[in-house]
């Protein structure tokens, strides 16, 4: 990678992802192999007037070491002034970047049960902090730039090196950093994919019917549900891109109106352990069956980390034929993979992609069909031979995607 590009890299995640304002503080979540980045981004922060710039750093060898030699019962420890800064720095309106590049193959190896547990414990903590965040409370962005164990495991033929810096290579592409201008380039794409939802939204369809290898899955929709891409906005207003690069449009399903058999596409990276080759079978919402070829004790255990894991919170549509898919890797970093094909979420589902959600009681919301969940995990569900069909409340098929591609005209 050279100056050039993170500099520009760090241009779009603050100016585009984040969009900071005028004397708006950036509190940043970032890994320790992320630093030359983390000093351009704060560098861009303050040329653009920010009063101050935190880090909360964390390395991911500190990760295995604690799975390799903590005590067994002590996965339900948790540092609590973690989790109320987090919350506090967002309730007094900072703008939030997480900066992430984990090594997929972390905790290969490692027991699922205690790394599940972890991650449920880190999840109690943070929803207080990641609701508001996620609900509009704050601009928020997360970026995962090249690192070298995580290019490694994408180009396994090359040194850690190379492999980082051919992966700098694709990024550049991906995050449209290889034009001149590359604010203006996103702006341009953000806007497309806003005439995508406003279509969706406009439609209102009643259930999205995905016809695949393996895949025949009726997705019910609940009434007034908003679909959202590109940027998004938050309760005051400002605009923001939470996820860089991003090629989805997205909304919730009916928590209990889903029915049929769904195969994955992409291998699932949950946390360090692979779930490859799955299937899930929905009946009324629920998964009641389902078989990997790989990763199943772990597919297993995340369907059982809590009451409604097992239900979905998230659709999104991407066309196969966008920057991502056309790369043609598998990046096994569910930020990327999301972006390169269709997919379902298990678990919470995001208030904003219901109307008036983010007002609505816990009551109103189940009611609704809003999943809450403390987990929320993309799996791939799309590729060149899946076709999608949305039902309006009247009965009519109307073509969304045929083989990948969009089907329909903005
Ligand atoms: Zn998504
Ligand atoms: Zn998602």
């Amino acid at each position: 990678m050279n100056k050039n590009m993170l500099e520009k890299y760090a241009e779009v995640i603050v100016k585009v992802g984040l969009n900071l304002q005028e004397g708006q503080r950036l509190f940043i979540a970032a890994g320790l192999n992320t630093a030359p980045l983390i000093r351009e981004v704060t560098a861009k922060a303050y040329q653009n007037g920010a009063p101050l710039v935190t880090v909360l750093w964390d390395d991911e060898e500190l990760k295995k070491i604690r799975h390799q030699y903590a005590p067994r019962d002590s996965f339900e420890e948790f540092p609590e002034w973690v989790a109320r800064g987090i919350l506090e720095n967002a309730e007094r309106g900072d703008a939030y970047l997480s900066v992430t590049g984990l090594d997929p193959d972390l905790l290969a190896g490692f027991d699922p049960e205690l790394i599940a547990l972890e991650l449920k414990t880190r999840a109690k903590h943070y929803k207080p902090a990641l609701n508001l965040i996620s609900n509009g409370g704050v601009q928020w962005t997360v970026v995962c730039p090249p690192t070298p164990k995580w290019a490694a495991k994408i180009f396994p033929d090359l040194s850690e090196e190379e492999a980082e810096e051919k992966l700098w290579g694709v990024m550049e592409k991906l995050c449209r950093l290889d034009y001149d201008d590359p604010v203006t380039a996103w702006q341009q794409h953000l806007s497309d994919l806003s005439k995508r939802h406003d279509y969706l939204n406009k439609m209102q369809f009643e259930t999205l019917h995905f016809r695949g290898p393996g895949t025949d899955l009726k997705v019910g929709m609940p009434k007034d549900h908003i679909w959202k891409g590109g940027s998004g906005k938050t309760q005051g207003g400002v605009d923001f891109t939470a996820n860089l690069p991003t090629e989805e449009v997205f909304s919730m399903p009916h928590k209990d109106r889903v029915e049929g058999t769904v195969h994955s596409t992409k291998p699932l990276n949950y946390f360090g352990n692979l779930i490859e080759d799955f299937s899930l079978t929905f009946e009324k919402g629920r998964v009641v069956d389902f078989s990997a070829k790989k990763g199943e004790e772990t597919l297993r255990k995340m369907l059982e980390s809590d009451e409604n894991a097992k239900q979905l919170g998230e659709v999104a549509l991407v066309p196969y034929y966008s920057p991502i898919s056309e790369s043609g890797l598998i990046f096994f970093n569910t930020l990327y993979d999301e972006n390169a094909a269709c997919h379902l979420a298990l678990g919470s589902a995001y208030r904003i992609n219901i109307k008036d959600g983010v007002k609505m009681s816990d009551e109103e919301l189940d009611a609704a069909g809003v999943n809450d969940s403390l987990i929320h995990v993309d799996f791939m569900i799309g590729s060149d031979k899946v076709d999608i069909d949305g039902i309006t409340p009247d009965g009519s098929v109307i073509p969304l995607m045929k083989k990948g591609a969009w089907a329909f005209e903005v």
